[in-house]
């Protein structure tokens, strides 16, 4: 390993949830803010957030993002929250460059939607750390987006804090406030964990494969796809670590990765 790699930065999947998760006093909002507290400074954070999930591929390039409140009917406190970090149009170049097989603009109008703000302004209360975000393409089959985080991988070693923010399970329809999680949920979410430590990302790429589960699991891939882009950064041999392990509103999978 040379100094390069060791210098590299963690990646992480942020099972993200409610956007309440941002006000509230939880289990899942206190262990976001004591990771972002563990956490070397990173030059900038990109996130892949499940709530830009777009017909093309497209980096934030703005010098400052503004806080988007992409969500109806949250109490009047969410729509106060200001996230003002500032953007970083060099790393969003660097990042547009590493995917210029793939056509990937430099966008001006996005800017921090709440997958990324809602887990930010716990782990990094300050916003002093410049933040960007990519977009999802949903016309691109599952192994794109596990192949576009092998190509951003190399920004760990540049100083950037890659996110993944989504929900392994996510089943918005199928929600219940008595929490009492689903069977399929914790056995889809429980057979992707032991699918991750084994490494077995081919298997995850195809998830459509996976069983009974899916379907209901994983309706839509918006929430799924972030982890693709994660397990692309993972190098050979990298640990990989769990936290907030939890079904949350009976069918939302709160499991979290810390990896390097
Ligand atoms: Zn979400």
């Amino acid at each position: 390993m040379d100094s390069k790699e060791e210098n590299k930065l963690p990646v992480l999947f942020i099972g993200h949830g409610s956007p309440m998760n941002a006000i509230e006093e939880n289990e899942f909002s206190k262990t976001w803010k004591k990771i972002g507290s563990e956490l070397p400074l990173p030059k900038a954070i990109l996130c892949i957030s499940a709530h830009w999930f777009i017909n093309e591929l497209a980096v934030t390039a703005m010098e400052k993002p503004k806080t988007i409140y992409d969500f109806y009917g949250f109490p009047k406190e969410l729509y106060e929250i200001k996230y003002p970090a500032h953007g970083s149009p060099e790393f969003a170049k660097e990042t547009s460059e590493l995917l210029i097989d793939e056509n990937a603009k430099l966008d001006m109008d996005w800017g921090l939607d709440h997958g990324t703000w809602s887990v930010l302004c716990r782990m990094f209360p300050d916003a002093k750390i410049p933040t960007y975000q990519l977009s999802i393409n949903y016309a691109m089959p599952p192994k794109y987006h596990f192949e576009i985080g092998r190509k951003i991988k190399a920004l760990r070693s540049r100083g950037v804090l890659i996110i993944g923010s989504g929900n392994i399970v996510h089943n918005l329809r199928m929600m219940k406030f008595d929490n009492a999680p689903y069977d399929w949920a914790q056995d889809f979410d429980y057979n992707s964990k032991r699918l991750i430590e084994k490494r077995e990302f081919e298997s995850l790429i195809e998830y459509s494969n996976l069983g009974k589960e899916v379907q209901l699991s994983i309706p839509t891939p918006d929430h799924y796809y972030p982890l693709l882009y994660v397990l692309g950064c993972v190098s050979k041999d990298e640990e990989i670590k769990f936290f907030t392990e939890k079904i949350d509103l009976s069918s939302i999978s709160m499991r979290s990765l810390i990896i390097g």
